[in-house]
């Protein structure tokens, strides 16, 4: 009989997002007439803004006629998009459009990538952190090393005493909220150059970077364009969850020829962006359309505050909300599981299980911004309530 990948059987199914929605599932259809609300998604509630719906129809009225039709575009991108990721996002970095490549999600990007490394690489994670990292990794067969850190250095992890070739760094941080400084990103770049090791770098909420001292890129720091791979994505401003692009940096500085090199890889693995994602993902990057966005990235960084404000009162400690769009809360005296079911069921609200993001978030549960105000105040308002009952 055909053999499966035993590395896909064998992830896990317990602690994860998907056993959480079936949970959620679950609770719903047993209790229909309770109104519960999501604190738990990590997806966007604001419509993609008109600019940039504007800019997707005309796309899609190129593709109507023959004039302008496009059919395969460039498996690495176009040059338009790239040329205005460079000029609006990189413009002090000096980066080439052969150093840019447009993709269809940072999911898929942030694991691919490892394609790029040999096979022996030793690859660690800064943990808690984003799951896809351990996951993807594993349905590539690679093993990965979990780094893990606590509040007690505010989720940020030692630099390590031994070598790992790959670094995952995740800033500001999904599920912690924290976002690394220029220092502490110094520390981690200096150690990258000293072991010959790259940093995979996930900035996909680089929009949500208000405090001062927090590098927007990682090619702020020091170094950086020799040693770290930038990850960026349309998703969490440009409101492109569904829609689908991203884009990442390969400096030429990484190692000699990897631009070259990682292309004879993309044009055998992937067939480019769709262009009306790109044409729509150009828009985001216009004047108009970044004030909106970044009104947008205001809105979901207020409910953040308001939130932050909320659980603080409760007497919760509470971590990121700032710099992110998402609150890292130690539990009270509960696992992360006991305190999901008991959100969901007294208060009727979905949050996270720390533990989803890694054993050590077992002590934390997740909460995101990313609602609608009326959400929000709502599930300040029973958690208020019942605080004042029970705390
Ligand atoms: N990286 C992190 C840290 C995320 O939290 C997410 C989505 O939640 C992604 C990457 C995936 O983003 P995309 O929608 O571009 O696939």
């Amino acid at each position: 009989m055909i053999k499966i990948n035993e590395k896909i059987i064998n992830l896990d199914r317990k602690d994860t997002f998907h056993n959480v929605s079936s949970e959620v599932n679950k609770y719903i259809k047993n209790n229909p007439t309770k109104k519960v609300l999501s604190l738990g998604v990590g997806d966007v509630s604001k419509p993609i803004i008109k600019p940039i719906i504007d800019a997707m129809k005309s796309a899609v009225d190129e593709l109507s006629k023959s004039e302008t039709f496009k059919g395969y575009g460039n498996s690495h991108g176009y040059n338009f998009l790239k040329e205005k990721i460079i000029e609006v996002e990189y413009k002090d970095f000096n980066f080439s459009v052969d150093e840019v490549y447009i993709s269809a999600g940072s999911k898929m990007d942030v694991t691919n990538i490892l394609e790029l490394f040999d096979i022996s690489s030793s690859i660690c994670i800064t943990s808690p952190t984003y799951p896809i990292y351990k996951d993807g990794a594993s349905c590539l067969n690679r093993e990965v090393q979990l780094l893990k850190s606590d509040d007690k250095n505010n989720f940020i992890p030692e630099i390590p005493n031994k070598k790992f070739d790959i670094i995952y760094i995740c800033s500001p941080n999904n599920p912690t909220g924290i976002a690394y400084s220029n220092e502490e990103l110094k520390k981690w770049v200096d150690y990258a150059k000293k072991n010959g090791s790259v940093i995979l770098y996930d900035n996909v909420y680089s929009s949500y970077i208000r405090s001062k001292g927090i590098p927007k890129s990682i090619y702020e720091v020091e170094g950086a364009f020799d040693v770290a791979i930038e990850f960026r994505s349309f998703s969490k401003d440009a409101s492109f969850t569904g829609v689908r692009c991203s884009y990442y940096i390969i400096p030429n500085g990484v190692y000699k020829g990897i631009n070259e090199i990682w292309k004879r890889r993309n044009i055998n693995r992937f067939n480019g962006a769709d262009y009306i994602a790109q044409r729509g993902a150009e828009e985001s990057l216009s004047n108009e359309s970044q004030k909106l966005l970044v009104e947008n990235v205001d809105y979901y960084l207020e409910n953040a505050r308001l939130l932050r404000e909320s659980f603080l009162k409760c007497s919760f400690k509470v971590w990121g909300g700032i710099d992110a769009p998402y609150l890292w809360i130690k539990t009270k005296n509960m696992t992360s599981w006991e305190t999901f079911y008991f959100f969901l069921e007294e208060l009727n609200i979905v949050i996270i299980p720390g533990i989803v993001f890694g054993e050590e978030g077992d002590n934390y549960f997740r909460v995101s911004s990313f609602g609608n105000r009326e959400t929000i105040k709502t599930a300040i308002e029973r958690i208020e309530k019942y605080c004042e009952k029970s705390i």
